[in-house]
C-alpha cells in the first residue's frame, strides 16, 4: 500500500493493482464519557495522550472509494445534511478527487448509522448517485431504508454471510457495533485491506487498549470480541486497515504492542 497524495478532502493510495481513495465527509465531536471500560462502566480516567478539543473527542468521518479501473465500490457515504453541519462534505470530496457521482454503481455500507448511510441522499433530497445499482448492507441493519432512505430500498442487497461484492471485495459480517455491522475485505495483488467501519472510534486510545468500548456499540462484548479478532488478524504481513473514524485519511498498518496494538498511519493524519 503506497501513499501517493492528499488534498483537503481526499487522498490517494496505490494498493497493488487497485486504487484506494479515502474521502473526508467531515468530523463529529463526542464527549469522552462515551468511552466504556471492559465491564461497560465509565472509564476511571482518560489517559493524557487522548487529545480533546473543547472537552470533546474529535472523530473524523471517512468514506473509502476502491477501484480496479473497471469496477469500483464506495464504502460508506457520510452524513449528508442529516446530522451535524461539521459533516456532509462527501460530494465535494468526490469532486476534489475527480470521481463522478454517476460513476458510482455500488455502495457498500458498514452499518446503518447516519454518518455512514445518509449520504445516499443529497442535501436537496435527490439520490446522490444517479447510476446506483446496488447498496450492500448487513441484513440486520436494513430497517434504516425507510423515510429519507426509502428511495434506494429497491437496490439494497442484504448481506447475511461472507459474500463477494465483486472479484476483489468480500463483505464479512462483524456484528457488535450494530447487529448488521459489516467489514469489507479488499484483496489486491499486494495485500489485504480491511475497511472496518466503526470497529474503533477513538484511535488514540483503542489500539493501545482494545478492550475499551464505545457506549453506542449495541452489544459491547460482541463489539470487543470483533475488534480484538480483527486487530490480531491485521498484524499479519501485507494487511492494512481503513477506518471510518480513524484520523483522516484513515489508512494504516497494525502491529502488536504489549497487551495492545499500535496503528502506524500511512499518511499524515488529521482528526
Ligand atoms: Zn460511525
Amino acid at each position: 500500500m503506497r501513499y501517493l497524495s492528499k488534498g483537503r478532502l481526499h487522498a490517494v493510495f496505490e494498493f497493488g493493482d487497485l486504487t484506494v481513495v479515502p474521502l473526508r465527509d467531515g468530523y463529529v465531536d463526542m464527549p469522552p464519557t462515551r468511552l466504556r471500560d471492559e465491564h461497560g462502566g465509565p472509564l476511571a480516567e482518560l489517559p493524557g495522550t487522548v487529545p480533546l478539543i473543547d472537552g470533546n473527542l474529535r472523530l473524523s468521518v471517512n468514506a473509502f472509494f476502491v477501484s480496479d479501473g473497471a469496477r469500483s465500490v464506495l464504502i460508506d457515504t457520510g452524513a449528508s445534511n442529516a446530522w451535524h453541519s461539521t459533516m456532509g462534505s462527501l460530494l465535494d470530496a468526490l469532486d476534489e478527487a475527480g470521481i463522478g457521482r454517476a460513476d458510482i454503481t455500488d455502495v457498500a455500507l458498514t452499518h446503518h448509522h447516519e454518518d455512514h448511510v445518509s449520504g445516499l441522499i443529497a442535501p436537496d433530497g435527490t439520490e446522490a448517485f444517479p447510476s446506483l445499482q446496488r447498496v450492500w448492507t448487513g441484513a440486520d441493519d436494513t430497517s434504516v431504508f425507510r423515510g429519507r432512505l426509502a428511495p434506494v430500498r429497491d437496490r439494497v442487497v442484504p448481506v447475511t454471510g461472507r459474500v463477494a461484492v465483486n472479484a476483489r471485495i468480500t463483505a464479512v459480517p462483524t456484528p457488535g457495533h450494530t447487529p448488521g455491522h459489516t467489514v469489507y475485505d479488499v484483496r489486491s495483488t499486494t495485500g489485504r485491506l480491511f475497511v472496518w467501519g466503526d470497529t474503533v472510534h477513538v484511535p488514540s486510545l483503542q489500539f493501545a487498549r482494545p478492550r475499551t468500548s464505545w457506549e453506542l456499540d449495541s452489544d459491547q462484548p460482541q463489539a470487543r470480541r470483533a475488534r480484538l479478532a480483527l486487530l490480531e488478524q491485521l498484524t499479519e504481513p501485507h494487511h492494512y486497515v481503513a477506518g471510518a473514524h480513524l484520523d483522516f485519511p484513515g489508512v494504516g498498518h497494525v502491529t502488536r504492542d504489549g497487551d495492545g496494538y499500535t496503528l502506524e498511519y500511512l499518511a499524515p493524519p488529521t482528526p
